[in-house]
Parts: C-alpha cells; sequence; structure tokens
C-alpha cells in the first residue's frame, strides 16, 4: 500500500475539524502534487487524454469518486470517472468517439468498449421540489465543482484530482476520513440516506471492499432504514447485488448485509430462515458459495449470477419442494413448482433476468438428475449443457455439510473415468443408489361386471 503519511501530515490539522463538522465550506483543502502520492503513470491514459483535452479547450477538468480513493489507498481502481464544467454537449463535441447518455441528466461515454470513460458535468444539489417522501426523484442541474462535491455520497468519495496542476482537492473531509479509515456519509446522515437508500448498500460495500469502518452517525441509521430498500426499483437492486457478491469481497460483505439488517430486505424468503435457524446450514451453504465465488474472482476465474443466486435462493426452494412432495407430487415437478414461486416472489425485489433464473433452475434441477444415474440417465446429465454449474452445486452442498459426499465422489470419478470404467461403475450400482424408479407391479384390472339390464 502506498503511504498517505506524506499526505495527512500536511493536512492533518486543518481537516480535522472540517471531518467533523461535516457541513458545507467554502475553501477546501489543496494538497500539491509534491504531498501525495498519485503520480500519472498509475491513471489510465485514455482518462488522461480525455483530461488533457478537456483543458486544453478551455475546461475545468477532474478526475473524482472510486479512482481517485482507490490510487490514494493503493488500490487499483475499477473505472476512471472525469467530471468538468464543460456541457454534455461540449464534451461530446470535443471528442468524435462519444455518446451522450441518459434522458434527464445527460453524461458522455467517451471511448467504446472496455475502454469507456465516463464524463459528467458538475452536478448542483437537488432542490426542494425534487424529493418525494425524502427520495430525490430528479437530480439534473448543473452547478459548480464545490456543489458537486457535497452532492455526492461519502467524503472518501468526493476527492478530485485537479490535471492543471496534478493536485488533490478536498471539500468534504474525505483526506481526514481515509487517514482515519472511516466511510463517512456527507451531510445530514438520515436525510441523505432518504434521498437515496442505495447508500446504504454503498457503505457496507466500501467496508467490505475497502476494510474502512463506518462512521458512527453513517452506521447507526442503517438498521434504522433498511426496510426503505424494499421501494427501490428492482433493476437497480438487481445491479447493486451483482457489485456486492460478485467483485471479490462477498462472504465480508455479505455478513455486513446480514449484520445491519439488510439481506433480508433483499432476500426475504432466505432472510427468514436465517433468522430462525441461525448458524446452521443455509448459512453456511451461502458462506461457503461466497468464499468460492471470492477465490475464482481473485484467480480471474469466470463466475456467473446464476450460481449465485441458485446459492442465495437454495434453501426456501428446497423447503417448498418437501412440502410440494409431501403433497404427493413428483419431485421433478414438485421442484419446478418451488422454484418458480421461490424465483417469481424473488425478482420483485431484486430483479434478476430470466437469462440467469433460467440457468439457476438448470441447477437445482440437476440436483435431482445427478441422482439419477441408471440406465442411459448417467452419460443424459453428463453432456447437460449446465452440467458443470450443477455438478459444482452438488459439492457446495456436500462443502456445506449435506450428506451426498459419495454421490459427489461417484460424479468427480465419472467425468475422469474412460467408458469402460464409467460402464463399470453404472451397472455396480444398487438400485436404490442409482436412484431408478420403484417398479410399479400392474394391477390387474378387474372385469367390469357386466352390466344388469335392469339398471338401464
Ligand atoms: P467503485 O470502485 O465501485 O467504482 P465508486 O465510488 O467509483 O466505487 P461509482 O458507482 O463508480 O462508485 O460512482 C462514482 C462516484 O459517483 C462515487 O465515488 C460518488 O462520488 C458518486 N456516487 C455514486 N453513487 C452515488 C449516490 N448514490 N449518491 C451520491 N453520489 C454517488
Ligand atoms: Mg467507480
Amino acid at each position: 500500500m502506498i503511504s498517505l503519511k506524506k499526505i495527512f501530515s500536511v493536512v492533518k490539522k486543518k481537516s480535522k475539524n472540517k471531518a467533523k463538522d461535516n457541513t458545507k465550506q467554502s475553501d477546501p483543502i489543496v494538497i500539491p502534487r509534491s504531498q501525495h502520492s498519485i503520480s500519472r503513470k498509475q491513471i489510465d491514459p485514455h482518462a488522461l487524454k480525455i483530461l488533457y483535452r478537456l483543458k486544453d479547450a478551455g475546461f475545468d477538468a477532474y478526475l473524482v469518486g472510486g479512482c481517485v480513493r482507490d490510487l490514494l489507498l493503493g488500490h487499483e481502481p475499477k473505472d476512471f470517472d472525469v467530471t468538468t464544467n464543460a456541457s454534455p454537449e461540449e464534451v461530446h463535441k470535443l471528442f468524435k468517439k462519444s455518446r451522450l447518455i441518459g434522458r434527464r441528466f445527460k453524461l458522455v461515454h467517451v471511448g467504446f468498449g472496455r475502454n469507456v470513460i465516463e464524463v459528467a458535468t458538475f452536478r448542483a444539489p437537488p432542490e426542494e421540489d425534487q424529493h418525494v417522501d425524502g427520495r430525490i426523484m430528479r437530480d439534473n442541474v448543473f452547478g459548480t465543482l464545490e456543489q458537486d462535491a457535497w452532492r455526492r455520497d461519502f467524503t472518501i468519495n468526493a476527492l478530485y484530482y485537479d490535471i492543471r496542476d496534478f493536485s488533490i482537492i478536498d471539500y468534504t473531509g474525505g483526506i481526514a476520513d481515509l487517514e482515519a479509515g472511516l466511510i463517512r456519509l456527507i451531510g445530514d446522515v438520515e436525510t441523505r440516506y432518504r434521498e437515496d437508500p442505495v447508500r446504504m448498500l454503498r457503505a457496507l460495500r466500501f467496508v467490505g471492499k475497502l476494510g474502512l469502518r463506518l462512521d458512527d452517525e453513517t452506521e447507526r441509521f442503517i438498521p434504522q432504514l433498511a426496510h426503505m430498500l424494499a421501494d427501490m426499483p428492482a433493476a437497480r437492486l438487481f445491479d447493486e447485488s451483482l457489485k456486492l457478491y460478485l467483485t471479490g469481497n462477498a462472504a465480508v460483505t455479505h455478513e455486513l448485509l446480514c449484520h445491519y439488517g439488510i439481506f433480508e430486505v433483499l432476500f426475504p424468503q432466505t432472510g427468514a430462515l436465517l433468522h430462525t435457524e441461525q448458524d446452521s446450514f443455509p448459512r453456511t451453504l451461502i458462506t461457503k458459495a461466497l468464499e468460492n465465488t471470492d477465490i475464482r474472482i481473485d484467480e480471474g476465474k469466470p463466475v456467473t449470477p446464476a450460481f449465485l443466486f441458485a446459492a442465495l435462493m437454495w434453501e426456501p426452494v428446497k423447503q417448498r419442494w418437501q412440502e410440494h412432495k409431501d403433497r404427493k407430487i413428483p419431485p421433478i415437478p414438485a421442484l419446478q413448482r418451488a422454484a418458480t414461486e421461490v424465483i417469481s416472489e424473488q425478482v420483485r425485489r431484486v430483479a434478476v433476468p430470466k437469462r440467469f433464473t433460467l440457468m439457476t433452475r438448470d441447477i437445482w434441477t440437476l440436483q435431482i438428475r445427478l441422482e439419477q444415474r441408471f440406465g442411459k440417465k448417467a452419460y443424459r446429465t453428463l453432456t447437460h449443457p449446465k452440467f458443470r454449474a450443477g455438478y459444482d452445486f452438488l459439492l457446495l452442498r456436500v462443502q456445506a455439510g449435506e450428506p451426498l459426499s459419495e454421490l459427489a465422489d461417484w460424479w468427480t470419478m465419472f467425468q475422469e473415468a474412460e467408458e469402460p470404467q464409467q460402464q463399470k461403475m453404472v451397472s455396480s450400482l444398487s438400485a436404490t443408489q442409482a436412484g431408478a424408479p420403484r417398479k410399479r407391479r400392474r394391477r390387474r384390472r378387474k372385469k367390469p361386471a357386466a352390466k344388469s339390464v335392469a339398471s338401464e
């Protein structure tokens, strides 16, 4: 990690008071290039080019948000965001390869494909009439740099890197908070959460990702206001859930979500079970799934949201599945019915797109198919397009303590075995092991009694 000491020794005295009162002040702390660690070598060359082009055209231009924060903390930024006093149309004119995005508040995407840099015009705080029940409905007024800083979420996300002299500009006490390892909402905490409850998710995501602590006030309101997330658009909560669970810090972030009562708002059906069965099976399966996911991401392996959601919803599905089987519905239709019920309730809160839920269902159904190994079934299951995910899910269930290790070992061997060996493996299974259906004895139909003429 790059040492922050140098910056902080200089600004400590100045910024301490600022961080404490957390109210608007007009002159920012400016940290000159000689006193901070961000070098141009660490900045995406494409983002640098954009900053220079804006500057040369006479505009102010800054890097802002996560990239400045991450560079100061010694992390590699996920993306580089630029902010400027140029209007979106002016930005669009300056860059041939750019697109205007958004209907109300326009942004410009410069570049294409993986190399897109978002350029936003300074934004002013929302006006009173833009609030509905405390929530911001429109956030579309251009403003000054200072206004732009105060409408951001956390102080550590409101630091600006100035391309003119490579200094860092801090209006809200973000530098002091970085030093103290604090995530602090800017302004009145309750108001800011009410304006946009997703900020609660962001707060916990940054704790999980950066290992910083929540400031007391920023923390205190989360359990009280967590319920507000239920009214957020489900599509946005899906996007946020991917950031929470598929960016490499899922296990610790999940613990935080549970701790602050947010998980049960996002996943009410699973959440209800976690409450009744603390520290037992459902928690273990989810935790294992998330630990595995984090490892895969760390190793640069692909992960699919379908697998994640299969794990997050497995317990309520299992419960409903059992209920349907108790009502004498055969296993596969019973599972399909359970899956439909649980998924349709879940997507009202977190809008998981169908392309993922279809695969989630396949993963679950494969749990039955993996048990049925008689005749040609095992060969057919092996060629199922989602076999690998289904098999991985079986391994996960074993890791979480379900008594399925024999079945899992069998499949591990079966995949690697040559054809004759595979045949032996199938034929040496007993009927019950192979999951074969019990043979039904045909009952002789009684001959219908000859109709009596009298009854006609
Ligand atoms: P990440 O590393 O996940 O990209 P980030 O802080 O850059 O973290 P983004 O979603 O890319 O997160 O947002 C960029 C910046 O926009 C944030 O740093 C913050 O200043 C501002 N921002 C994002 N979401 C909000 C919000 N809900 N309310 C206020 N400001 C926000
Ligand atoms: Mg970002």
